[in-house]
């Protein structure tokens, strides 16, 4: 178990919680890509009742799955970084996005989901050429 905390880009929202490291997942799924803008989503479930936002007030946003299940998105309102998802019926778990985490280095993922819409070169990316920063 670990204890963490986090917040948006903006600062604005700010939370705490508990996760079980073994339960880090990185999510491949076509909804996670597209809300994301990114190739995967890293995200880590909070241990139930353990989540406590301490400051700001994420906007939500009903996502309905191709299975029908119902999820609320949740992020910051000024600067949009996704907070976390919950059930929209039941509340107790809140799935956290690894990236708004300030121990995120040490979050290690534990499997990969929705493996089948995963990109096809995101094994490969260790292969590129790597910049400490943005090359000018
Ligand atoms: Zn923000
Ligand atoms: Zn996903």
């Amino acid at each position: 178990m670990l204890h963490v905390d986090g917040s948006c880009h903006c600062g604005s929202i700010q939370f705490e919680a508990e996760i079980d490291l073994d339960k880090v997942t990185i999510c491949h799924c076509t909804d996670c890509q597209r809300m994301t803008g990114a190739a995967f989503r890293t995200v880590v479930p909070a241990i139930k009742n353990s989540f406590k936002l301490l400051q700001g007030t994420p906007t939500t946003y009903l996502k309905i799955a191709e299975s029908g299940n119902r999820r609320i998105q949740a992020f910051c309102p000024n600067c949009g970084t996704s907070v976390y998802a919950t059930s929209e019926f039941n509340q107790e778990i809140f799935g956290l996005r690894v990236g708004t985490l300030n121990q995120r280095s040490e979050i290690i993922p534990k499997k990969q989901i929705w493996h089948r819409s995963a990109m096809p070169w995101v094994s490969d990316i260790d292969n590129l050429p790597k910049f400490d920063k943005q090359p000018s």
